[in-house]
C-alpha cells in the first residue's frame, strides 16, 4: 500500500488516512498557500507498526524517496553540513488530541551541520539554539529522557550568568548548553545522541507512533471516546524559522473571535520566536492586530489568506503560522473550537452569508451548547473583582458565604445562609455538604474529580482544581495568588461556566435565551441580540424537522405550564409520590398503619379529593395534551418517620413514663416495612398488588379529574402508567383494576373517558419479555433511570458519589451512564423491548421519561431505535427538541 502522500497528493477530506494535520496541510498545499513542503505518512502505516511492533515492509523505501524529492525540491539534503535542511516530524491523528502525542522540530541537526546552519543563517546564536531544542525535544520525547534534566540545566545555566530571560543567552553559552544536554543523553540512555540526520528522523516517527498508545494519550482517548485503534499519521515537514531575528515570528489567528463569534482579527504573535513558545506562554506575545505595524506585506497576506480559508471550510478556522524573515508560512489550520454562544452566533452568520445552509447550521450546533447558553450568568454590566480561576466543572453562577467544611455548610444553609462550598477537593462524605451549597469550589482535581462529577449530576454550579487559590481549610481560609484572603462567611462568587472565581457578590441575570424560550422575550424586538435570533431560527428549523415529539417530567401545574411554554408537547411523566408528602403525611401514615378494612377505605377516601385536585390543576394546564400519570412507585418507608429518630423518641418517652402508644404502633409499623434493599422491594406495581384500594383510589382521582375537565369544556388527555413491571401478569392485574374504575367514573358522570393504559419498562426482564408485555399495555415509557440501576446492578442514589469518580479517572466509561445511556449495555435492552413490542402490538407508542430523554447523545439513539417521543425536565425541553431535529435532519 501507499504509506507516504506529498502533502499535494492529499486534501480535506482524508483525515481517516492521513490525520486531521496531515489532511489540512494538504488541502492548503493545493489551494496554493504557502505551507512548507513535506509529507505525511499514513494512519494505516501507524497501525500495522502497532500491531506488528515494526514499521511495515516498503514504509522506509517509501519515505527515502519522498525525502529525496523534498530533497530535491529544497535544494539541499537532510542535515547537509554547510546547508542542512530541517524537518519537523509531527503527529497529527484524525481526531485532535492537544498535547497527547510527541512533536520533535530541528532534525537533521548535528556538530557539523550546526555549522552549516550558522553560515547559512548568518547567526550563530540561533543555530546553537535550534540544536539545543532538538537534542532536549528528542532526548524527552524520543529517548523518553525527564525533561526536567534540561530544564533544570538551563536554569543552572542562567543562574550561574545571572539572567532570567532565555534571550539573554548567547551563542558561546547555547554550544555549551549542547554539550551539557548531550551529557544528559549519555547519562540516561548509555548511548551518544544520534548525529546521523536520517536515523534521528527514522527513530522520532517511531517514538511518534509509539507516543498513540503513551498512558495519557489511552485515557485521554477512553474519555472522549476516541476509538483506540485509529493510529496517528506523521508529518514531516521542512522547518521554517520564526527565530531569526525580529523580522520573524510565529503566532495563531482564529478568523472569527472563538468566545464570542464576532468577525475580526483575533490572534497572538510573538516574535523572533518558535513553534510552542506562544503557547507555552514564556514570553508575552502582542495581540495580532499589532503586526500590521511590525510587517504589513505579511499581515495583509495573512487576513487574505484567513478570508480564503473561511470562505473555503465555511466555518470558523483557527491557524497557526510563522513568518521567516518577511516571508509568511502556514503551519496549521483546522476548524476552530469556539463557546456555546459563538457556535450559534457563527452558524447563523454563515447562513447569512450565504455559506451554508440552515440545515448544515443546525448541524454545528449542539444540545449540550444550547445547555449552556441557558444557564444563569453573571450579569456583564457588573464589577467583578476576580480571585482567581480554576476549571469550568459545572456551568452557573452561584453567589454564597465561603465555608470550608460540610458541616458548616450544612449548618449555615439551614439557617437560611446561601453558602459556597470550598474544599481542597471533596470525597463522599462531602456530599451532603455539597446537597446544602449553592456551588462547589476546590483548588485540585480535573474535570473528572468527584466534585465535578457529583455537582454536574446534582445541577451544581461547580469550579473545580483552581490552583491559584490556596484553600486552607484548617484555618478555614483561602488565599489567592495575590496574597488577598477569604475568610469563612466572606462572600464569593464563582462561574462554573468561565471557572472564574470573585470576591463579593457579582448580580445574577437570568439567560436571554432562557427568557426567550419562556416566552418574555420576543426574538424579533430590538432587545434580543443576534444570539437570541440564531437560537430562534436553529429551533424552528428542529421543530419541523424532528420526528420525535418532547414531552417533560412534571407534577404541578406550574411545572406543567412552564413545560409547555417551554416547547413540551404533554408530560412524559407525572410522578405521584411528592402528592404524598407534606400536610398529607398524616393520612398516608393512616393509611399504611390501617388495621381494618374501614381504617384503610377511610384514609383513602380521605385522600381521594386532594389527589383529583392535583390532576385537575395538571389537566388544565395541559389541557389538549397528553399527561401520562404514574401511579406510585417508592416504597411505603418513605412516607414513614425515619426508623433511628422514631426509636430514640420511643425511648426516651418510655424511660420518662410518657405516653407513647402511637409512636410505638408508627415504629412497629416502621420495622414492619423496613427492607435492607428498598429500591429493589415493596415499591411500583407491587404496591398496588399488595396495598388494597391503593392504585384504584389513584385511578379514581385520574378519572374523577378527567371528568370533571370534561365537562368544563377541557380536553383532558390522561394516559395511565405502571410502573417496575417485571412480568405481564403484575400489568394485567392492575390493568384490569384500572379499566373497571375508569368506566365506573365514565357511568357515575355521564361522560366518555378513555385512557391508554401501559407500563413503565424498567427492569431487564421487562424488556426481554416485552413482546409479552405489549399484550397488555397500549404504551411503554422507558424508564432509564432504573433500568440503569438494575442492568448494571448500580444504585442510582450511591454510585455517582462513591466511586464514579474513580472510575471516570480510570476510563471505564467516559460518562457516567445514568447521565448519558450506555447504548450497548441499556441500550440494548431498549431496543428489544421496543422491537419486541411493536411485533406484539405494531402502534405501540414508545417513550423515554428517565433522565436521559434530555441528554443530547441519547437522544439520538432515541431516535435511532425508533422512539415516539422523550421526555425530560422542563428545562430540558429545548435541549431535546435542537437535538431530536438534528437526529432527524
Ligand atoms: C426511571 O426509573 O427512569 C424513572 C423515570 O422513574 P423514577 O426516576 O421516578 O424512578
Ligand atoms: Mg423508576
Amino acid at each position: 500500500p501507499k504509506y507516504v502522500y506529498e502533502f499535494a497528493e492529499g486534501n480535506k477530506d482524508l483525515k481517516d488516512l492521513l490525520g486531521g494535520k496531515g489532511a489540512n496541510l494538504a488541502e492548503m498545499t493545493n489551494l496554493g498557500l504557502p505551507v512548507p513542503p513535506g509529507f505525511t505518512i499514513t494512519t494505516e502505516a501507524c497501525r500495522h507498526y502497532l500491531v506488528h511492533r515494526a514499521m511495515p515492509p516498503g514504509l522506509d523505501a517509501q519515505i527515502e524517496e519522498k525525502l529525496a524529492a523534498l530533497e530535491t525540491t529544497m535544494g539541499k539534503r537532510l542535515g547537509q553540513p554547510d546547508d542542512p535542511l530541517l524537518v519537523s516530524v509531527r503527529s497529527g491523528a484524525k481526531f485532535s488530541m492537544p498535547g497527547m502525542m510527541e512533536t520533535v522540530l530541528n532534525i537533521g541537526l548535528n556538530d557539523e551541520s550546526v555549522r552549516g546552519l550558522a553560515a547559512q543563517s548568518g547567526n550563530e546564536r540561533f543555530a546553537w539554539d535550534s540544536y539545543r531544542r532538538l537534542i532536549q525535544m528528542f532526548g524527552k520525547t524520543v529517548l523518553g529522557i525527564d525533561g526536567e534534566l534540561f530544564e533544570d540545566a538551563i536554569d543552572v545555566l542562567k543562574a550561574g550568568k545571572g539572567v532570567t530571560d532565555d534571550l539573554d543567552l548567547n551563542a558561546d553559552d547555547l554550544a555549551g548548553l549542547v554539550v551539557t544536554f548531550k551529557d544528559i543523553v549519555c547519562e540516561a540512555t548509555g548511548a551518544e545522541f544520534p548525529a546521523d540526520p536520517r536515523e534521528q528522523m527514522r527513530l522520532a516517527i517511531e517514538a511518534v507512533f509509539q507516543s498513540w498508545n503513551a498512558p495519557r494519550a489511552v485515557l485521554y482517548r477512553r474519555q472522549e471516546r476516541i476509538p483506540g485503534d485509529l493510529g496517528t499519521a506523521v508529518n514531516v515537514c521542512s522547518m521554517v524559522f520564526g527565530n531569526l531575528g525580529m523580522d520573524s515570528g510565529t503566532g495563531v489567528a482564529f478568523t472569527r473571535d472563538p468566545a464570542t463569534g464576532q468577525q475580526g482579527v483575533y490572534g497572538d504573535y510573538l516574535q523572533n520566536a518558535q513553534g510552542e513558545d506562544v503557547v507555552a506562554g514564556i514570553r508575552n506575545t502582542v495581540p495580532l492586530s499589532e503586526l500590521e505595524r511590525i510587517d504589513p506585506k505579511s499581515y495583509a497576506e495573512l487576513l487574505d489568506i484567513m478570508e480564503k480559508l473561511e470562505t473555503h471550510y465555511r466555518d470558523l478556522c483557527d491557524i497557526e503560522f510563522t513568518i521567516e524573515r518577511g516571508k509568511l508560512w502556514m503551519l496549521q489550520t483546522r476548524v476552530g473550537k469556539r463557546t456555546a454562544a459563538a457556535a450559534f452566533r457563527i452558524a447563523n452568520q454563515l447562513v447569512d452569508q450565504g455559506l451554508i445552509t440552515l440545515e448544515e447550521a443546525v448541524g454545528r450546533v449542539t444540545g449540550e451548547q444550547l445547555a449552556q447558553l441557558m444557564f444563569p450568568r453573571f450579569d456583564e454590566k457588573a464589577d467583578r473583582d476576580r480571585l482567581g480561576r480554576g476549571m469550568n466543572a459545572s456551568p452557573g453562577a452561584a453567589v454564597g458565604r465561603a465555608v470550608f467544611d460540610s458541616y458548616t455548610a450544612i449548618k449555615w444553609s439551614r439557617s437560611g445562609e446561601q453558602v459556597i462550598l470550598c474544599r481542597r477537593e471533596t470525597n463522599p462524605d462531602d456530599l451532603e455538604g455539597m446537597i446544602a451549597a449553592r456551588g462547589i469550589l476546590t483548588s485540585r482535581g480535573g474535570k473528572t474529580s468527584h466534585a465535578a462529577v457529583v455537582a454536574r449530576g446534582m445541577g451544581k454550579t461547580c469550579v473545580c482544581g483552581a490552583e491559584e487559590l490556596d484553600i486552607d481549610t484548617k484555618n478555614r481560609r483561602m488565599v489567592a495568588a495575590d496574597g488577598r484572603v477569604v475568610e469563612e462567611g466572606d462572600v464569593i462568587s464563582i462561574d462554573g461556566t468561565s471557572g472564574e472565581v470573585f470576591l463579593g457578590e457579582v448580580p445574577v441575570v437570568a439567560s436571554p435565551v432562557v427568557r426567550y424560550f419562556e416566552g418574555e422575550l420576543d426574538p424579533a424586538s430590538a432587545e434580543a441580540d443576534e444570539l437570541v435570533r440564531a437560537v430562534h431560527r436553529f429551533m424552528r428549523y428542529a421543530d419541523a424537522a424532528r420526528r420525535m415529539d418532547v414531552r417533560a417530567n412534571a407534577d404541578t401545574p406550574a411545572d406543567a405550564a412552564r413545560a409547555r411554554r417551554m416547547g413540551a408537547q404533554g408530560i412524559g411523566l407525572c410522578r405521584t409520590e411528592h402528592m404524598f408528602l407534606g400536610d398529607r403525611r398524616p393520612l398516608v401514615e393512616r393509611l399504611i398503619l390501617a388495621d381494618t378494612d374501614k381504617e384503610r377505605e377511610e384514609s383513602l377516601a380521605a385522600l381521594l379529593p386532594l389527589q383529583r385536585e392535583d390532576f385537575t390543576g395538571i389537566f388544565e394546564a395541559m389541557d389538549g395534551l397528553p399527561v401520562t400519570v404514574r401511579l406510585l412507585d417508592p416504597p411505603l418507608h418513605e412516607f414513614l418517620p425515619d426508623i433511628t429518630e422514631l426509636s430514640v423518641r420511643v425511648a426516651v418517652a418510655e424511660a420518662r413514663g410518657e405516653e407513647h402508644e402511637g409512636d410505638l404502633r408508627l415504629l412497629q409499623a416502621v420495622h414492619r416495612l423496613h427492607e435492607q434493599n428498598p429500591m429493589l422491594g415493596l415499591r411500583g406495581v407491587r404496591l398496588g398488588l399488595v396495598v388494597p384500594g391503593l392504585f384504584t383510589m389513584q385511578v379514581r382521582a385520574i378519572a374523577e379529574a378527567a371528568a370533571e375537565r370534561v365537562k368544563q369544556g377541557g380536553r383532558p388527555r390522561p394516559e395511565i402508567m405502571i410502573p417496575l413491571v417485571g412480568t405481564v401478569q403484575e400489568l394485567e392485574i392492575i390493568r384490569d383494576e384500572a379499566v373497571r374504575v375508569v368506566r365506573e367514573v365514565a357511568a357515575e358522570h355521564g361522560v366518555e373517558l378513555d385512557f391508554p393504559i401501559g407500563t413503565m419498562i424498567e427492569l431487564p426482564r421487562a424488556a426481554l419479555t416485552a413482546g409479552q408485555i405489549a399484550e397488555s399495555a397500549e404504551f411503554f415509557s422507558f424508564g432509564t433511570n432504573d433500568l440503569t440501576q438494575t442492568t448494571w446492578g448500580f444504585s442510582r442514589d450511591d454510585v455517582e458519589a462513591s466511586f464514579f469518580s474513580n472510575y471516570l479517572e480510570k476510563g471505564v466509561f467516559g460518562v457516567s451512564p445514568f447521565e448519558s445511556l450506555d447504548v450497548d449495555g441499556v441500550g440494548r435492552l431498549v431496543r428489544i423491548a421496543a422491537e419486541e413490542g411493536r411485533a406484539t402490538r405494531p402502534g405501540l407508542k414508545l417513550g423515554v421519561c428517565g433522565e436521559h430523554g434530555g441528554d443530547p447523545v441519547s437522544v439520538h439513539f432515541f431516535h435511532e431505535v425508533g422512539l415516539d417521543y422523550v421526555s425530560c425536565s422542563p428545562f430540558r425541553v429545548p435541549v431535546a427538541r435542537l437535538e431530536a431535529g438534528r437526529a432527524a435532519a
